[in-house]
């Protein structure tokens, strides 16, 4: 087995991204699963519980996202709030990697009243601020970003507003996150549902109306919104059962699912460029005892340097002959 498929040991039924199709129309829509995945990286961090099911949407939007565009590189989801919950970050990149982190203020969300944590309010633990989405295909290409408000009450209501604006994208979402039972124990889930509405085109043979198209669209947005939580996170319902429950009258069917794995792309090398970049005083923020301490947010791995290992990766910097 190649590190590759190590990486996605777990693909089936979860940590999965199933793209499908509903017929007769074909309507394009795509169906996440976050099982192992969402409740690793969650399990790294110590968050309070608004926090870590916010995160686990933002997770699940984010492979909703990233699902629906053709890119080579990374897609980013992040929302920046004045609220207890300033920061959620989620990316993928186009093979399936996953790696997310929130920061928040632990008092302010104590402090938050309970209604607007059960409801998971985003004008509430967000507060006012954006969503950015963005996409980065390496050094020499455009990145793509796309910015909206933070309007609405959930995050699947603020995704709407996005769609509304954007031109390239109409489509409906809904998401769901929980720790909920499983056949090891509790454990942290997130599921997604998303349909996307192409463009009618008139002059395909036997294609329908634009009013029946437009009827299809509504009455599929409609079965969408009519999936709950529950059924979006059960582990023992299948994908494929689920898309057959929702769209069973309509047609439907799933094509191959994509995985998606829990892996960080931090390494030795780019803390080590980090290093070389920081000045004397930025460098000794980072001190813990004797040695420079530099931890990874999104997986919190930890490199530590003394001092010896310190001059010589700065030397290191310096044009030969020096
Ligand atoms: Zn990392």
């Amino acid at each position: 087995m190649s590190a590759r498929d190590a990486l996605f040991e777990h693909t089936g039924r979860d940590d999965i991204i199933l793209p499908f199709q509903i017929d007769p129309y074909g309507l394009r829509g795509r169906l996440i699963r976050l099982g192992p995945v969402v409740d690793r990286i969650l399990g790294r961090h110590d968050y309070p519980e608004p926090v870590a099911a916010m995160l686990a949407e933002t997770m699940a939007l984010a492979a909703c996202l990233a699902g629906a565009l053709k890119y080579e590189g990374i897609f980013t989801l992040q929302t920046k709030g004045d609220g207890p919950i300033s920061t959620l970050m989620a990316d993928i990149t186009s093979a399936g990697e996953m790696r997310a982190y929130a920061r928040y203020d632990a008092d302010r969300l104590a402090a938050a009243d309970a209604t607007a944590i059960a409801e998971r309010s985003v004008p509430r633990l967000l507060g006012g601020g954006y969503i950015a989405f963005t996409v980065d295909q390496g050094a020499n290409t455009d990145r793509y970003q796309g910015i909206v408000q933070l309007e609405g009450h959930t995050l699947s209501e603020c995704t709407h507003s996005y769609f509304r604006n954007s031109e390239q994208l109409e489509a409906g979402v809904k998401l769901a996150a929980g720790r909920v039972a499983t056949a090891d124990g509790p454990a942290w889930r997130a599921g997604a549902l998303m349909i996307q509405r192409l463009p009618y085109q008139r002059d395909l043979p036997g294609r329908p109306s634009e009013d029946e198209y437009d009827e299809t669209w509504r009455t599929a947005v409609t079965l969408m919104s009519s999936a709950t939580a529950a059924e979006l996170l059960a582990e023992e319902l299948s994908p494929d059962q689920l898309l057959l429950r929702l769209f069973h009258s309509e047609g439907v069917r799933a094509y191959p699912p994509q995985p998606v794995a829990d892996s960080c792309r931090c390494s030795n090398v780019r803390v080590e460029r980090v290093l070389r970049a920081l000045s004397a005083e930025e460098l000794a923020d980072l001190r813990q005892d004797e040695d420079v301490v530099v931890v990874c947010e999104f997986c919190k791995r930890e490199w530590r340097y003394d001092d010896a290992a310190l001059d010589a990766l700065r030397a290191d910097d310096e044009p030969p002959g020096f």
